[in-house]
């Protein structure tokens, strides 16, 4: 059995960042495995402009944005291999992975990078009656087809669920010459990013119907439209409220699922509000020597992010393995107040910690005009006013190493949202 210094399972941006980040700080032993036959994950696919802005300052394509990445991957000569399934992580680390090359085979890692994306929660998932004719994607299937292999997905399309990638769908279904009808969102709100809903759907005249979902499915063989209702504030479809809107496709954008199964079998355990690892400040998840990144961690809103945080994945696991730096004594849970529903990491090793710590979370509804707030065992230390906050948007918190000092005895630390 061969052995790696530092194993990164998932070649999208996140593992990508780790790799360098990871090269960068001194290991030569690296490993990339990558289940498709190009790296650059789920950016492929995503042809249309707006990221980079932070990591670059320019605003590049999808495609644009992991080829710099790759680049650097290319340029520091760390190992990849593409087409290549990763089966099965073992507590002892341990990667069983298939290839057509190598046929089924066993690595072992001294640590592991987690970064295998999220996936797209299915109509399965919705309970919407009907049949299954054609014409039903999830967004990024449909994404897919036309950016990737060049195929025309529908004519008439309605499309439920106003996150970010129904809404660059709808704006790329209308440029493809389809007539995107309506967007219908369950929620009182948009998951989606501002700039999105004004891009995406003012710009074309799109009209985006808030408490709204799809409640009948008409077609056999195809799609011949879809009945929409208005939801109560139970997001219970009020009787009387239906309206049938001919189409012949409909797409699914109804949330992401963290790809997890690789770590659950691993003994990773799995937030289940994030739906992905429970981590530190290191981002090292339960088991030793295994760290996660990017939308396995949790969802991003943005590739800038996770960019960022798998940086600090990639030299977290270059300490680990280097044994440059021991492990405190001493950690403070992070937990979340009223309006916050997760933080990452949720947990703090306040003895060793040499820096500030980026604390990121999401807010469970809109508030206009609200205070983030963070207590350290009770006591207030960061009070800062947000105009708006929304569930789309990650938020953050920077948490200074001095302000640790001053709190010696440290074991709760709460971010929360307060009126006043
Ligand atoms: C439609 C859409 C629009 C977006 N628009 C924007 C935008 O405008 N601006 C922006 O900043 N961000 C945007 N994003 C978000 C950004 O693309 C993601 O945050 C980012 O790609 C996540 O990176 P990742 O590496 O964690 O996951 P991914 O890119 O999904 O990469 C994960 C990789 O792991 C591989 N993998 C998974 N399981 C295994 C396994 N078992 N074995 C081997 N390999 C495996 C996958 O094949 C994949 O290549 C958008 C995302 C989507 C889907």
């Amino acid at each position: 059995m061969t052995e790696h210094d530092i194993v990164i399972i998932g070649g999208g941006p996140a593992g990508l960042a780790a790799a360098v980040a990871a090269r960068n700080a001194g290991v030569t032993d690296l490993l990339i495995l990558e289940r498709d036959s190009f790296l650059g994950g789920i950016l492929n696919q995503c042809i249309h402009n707006g990221f980079g802005l932070h990591t670059f300052q320019e605003e590049l394509t999808g495609p644009e944005y992991a080829a710099r990445y790759i680049e650097m991957v290319k340029k520091e000569n760390i190992p990849f291999l593409l087409d290549t399934m990763v089966l099965d992580i073992s507590p002892e680390k341990e990667i069983t992975m298939v290839n057509r090359e190598h046929g089924l085979s066993v690595i072992k890692a001294r640590a592991i990078i987690l970064a295998m994306g999220c996936r797209e929660r299915p109509r399965g998932a919705l309970n919407i009656p009907g049949y299954r004719p054609a014409g039903i994607y999830s967004a990024g299937t449909a994404q897919r087809f036309i950016n990737i292999e060049g195929k025309k997905v529908g004519r008439e399309v309605v499309i439920l669920g106003s996150g970010d990638i129904g809404l660059i769908m709808a704006r790329r279904m209308t440029l493809e010459g389809a007539a995107v009808k309506v967007v219908a969102e369950l929620m009182p709100y948009s998951g989606g990013l501002k700039r999105n809903i004004v891009q995406c759907l003012d710009d074309y005249n799109i009209p985006l119907k808030l408490s709204h979902t799809v409640v009948d499915i008409e077609g056999k063989e195809r799609v011949r439209g879809v009945t929409l209702a208005k939801v109560d504030e139970n997001r219970v479809p009020i009787k009387g409220t239906e309206e049938f809107i001919r189409c012949d496709t409909l797409l699914l954008s109804v949330g992401l699922v963290p790809e997890n199964e690789l770590s659950k079998g691993a003994g990773v355990r799995i937030s289940p509000v994030t739906g992905g690892p429970v981590v530190d400040d290191r981002l090292e998840t339960c088991q030793d020597g295994i760290f996660a990144c990017g939308n396995v961690l949790h969802v991003h809103d943005l590739v800038d992010y996770v960019s960022e945080e798998a940086s600090l994945a990639g030299t977290s696991a270059a300490s680990y393995i280097n044994a440059k730096e021991k492990k405190g004594s001493r950690a403070a849970d992070i937990e979340t107040g009223n309006g916050v529903r997760y933080t990452v990491p949720q947990k703090l090793d306040i003895e060793t910690r040499k820096d500030q710590v980026t604390v990121r979370f999401r807010v469970a509804d809109v508030y206009k005009d609200r205070y983030i707030s963070v207590y350290y065992d009770g006591t207030r230390v960061l009070h800062k006013k947000k105009r708006v906050l929304a569930p789309g948007k990650m938020e953050q918190v920077v948490l200074n190493r001095d302000s640790f000092k001053k709190h010696p005895a440290l074991q709760k630390i709460v971010v929360c949202t307060e009126v006043e």
